[in-house]
């Protein structure tokens, strides 16, 4: 065995907005796909029975939760697939539908988002425009109507922010996408963990969820798109998933999709509200220390999900020494440390790029204790004056 996998990590994880860990009763459900009941789904015989059987139960798990039916499920490999395959196949099924060339998303979307939209706009000439947001990340349903046009293929906007935690009001934009007839879409892979989502009440045509950010196995995930909604296939093959997401679908994962899926909705409520209280403890004490800002919406936020600005800190050498100090945190960018550039999430919504530079993002899960969350609000504050006295004393 590696020892990187022996290795026992001593550390306080406060990072669950980057990933979370599989829940036992997920694991349980996935191991017996992995050997026992191996065979490919679109086999004849009774191997292929048993992994379509699972396949299918999984597809009807996940369209109960979301309240869409089993035929709109579609599995890919995770979150960033099912936002490519939402924004290239649906603008490009509009294009060749109706001429649509012109794409409306947010300067705050997921890199999946954002760099599907800027490729479809660099190879394919499609037009890009990104809506105008608020200081706390977020879109109006008005900016939305002023920027549709007859020639809008598609609007794509993120339910709810993986950097600044803010949550957008989905409702309002899909109906005023629906009133246009565009097709609508969100990436809920955050959003999906901490919220219950009725996609028909939303009135949402495209859904990205993914299996890591919910206590299920990475390398998964679904897109549900509604029927009626065009799609043009990213990848080709065989017609698995009714032949819009080519290649033998993995069903361990699936199962393990469909479970996480299941888990998150079982005391979801309770959970939230256990979360939103430790959530705003820390928020409290980490604005307790001079220089601390707030990013993202102070209430509409996701419930698990703190992030800040600090000033005179470099946000690398903070996550460095909370790190050492036993806690493991994130600027809440998806570039690694060590990327010395602000974020762009940060610039759009005004912060100076320098203090951009401190930014801090710390997400609780379901195992995160009390007393885990009051250890780190005793020991933030001293770490951070460590490392603004050692930047004072360098030439
Ligand atoms: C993590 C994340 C993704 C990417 O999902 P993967 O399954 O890791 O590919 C997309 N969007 C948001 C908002 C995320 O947090």
């Amino acid at each position: 065995m590696l020892e990187s996998a022996r290795m026992a990590i001593d550390s306080t994880y406060l990072d669950y907005a980057a990933s979370t860990p599989v829940d036992p009763r997920v694991l349980q459900a996935m191991l017996p796909f992995f050997n026992e009941r191996f065979g490919n789904p679109s086999s004849v015989h009774r191997f292929g029975q048993v992994a379509e059987a699972a396949l299918e139960d999984s597809r009807e798990r996940i369209a109960e939760a979301f309240r869409c039916r089993p035929s709109e499920v579609i599995f890919t490999s995770g979150g960033t697939e099912s936002d490519n395959l939402a924004v290239r196949g649906a603008a490009r099924a509009e294009r060749k539908r109706r001429k649509a060339g012109h794409i409306l998303t947010t300067p705050v979307e997921h890199p999946a988002v954002l760099n599907a939209c800027r490729h479809l706009a660099d190879l394919d000439d499609f037009e890009l425009e990104l809506l105008p947001v608020d200081s706390y990340g977020r879109v109006t349903p008005d900016a939305v109507r002023a920027a549709l046009r007859h020639d809008t293929a598609l609007v794509s906007v993120v339910y709810a922010n993986n950097e600044i935690g803010s949550v957008n009001p989905i409702a309002e934009i899909a109906a005023v996408c629906r009133a246009a007839e565009v097709p609508f879409h969100t990436d809920a892979v955050q959003a999906a963990a901490h919220f219950p989502i009725d996609v028909a009440a939303l009135g949402i045509d495209l859904l990205s969820i993914g299996a890591h950010k919910i206590y299920g196995p990475k390398g998964i995930g679904a897109l549900i798109c509604r029927t009626g909604v065009e799609l043009i296939p990213v990848q080709r093959g065989g017609s698995q998933e009714s032949d819009r997401r080519a290649g033998t679908v993995n069903v361990p994962l699936v199962v393990g999709l469909a479970h996480a899926v299941t888990v998150s909705g079982q005391r979801r409520h309770e959970e939230a509200s256990r979360l939103r209280t430790l959530r705003d403890r820390l928020i409290d004490g980490v604005l307790g220390i001079p220089g601390a800002t707030l990013t993202g919406h102070p209430d509409d936020r996701l419930p698990n999900h703190a992030s800040f600005v600090l000033e005179g800190i470099d946000g690398n050498r903070l996550l460095a020494a909370l790190d050492l100090a036993g806690f493991a945190c994130s600027s809440g960018s998806a570039c690694k440390s060590g990327n010395p550039e602000p974020s762009t999430v940060l610039l759009a919504i005004g912060i100076p790029p320098d203090l951009a530079l401190g930014s801090l993002r710390v997400t609780l899960g379901r195992p995160t204790s009390d007393d885990e969350v009051d250890r780190f609000i005793s020991a933030a504050p001293s770490i951070v004056r460590a490392l603004r006295a050692h930047a004072a004393a360098l030439p």
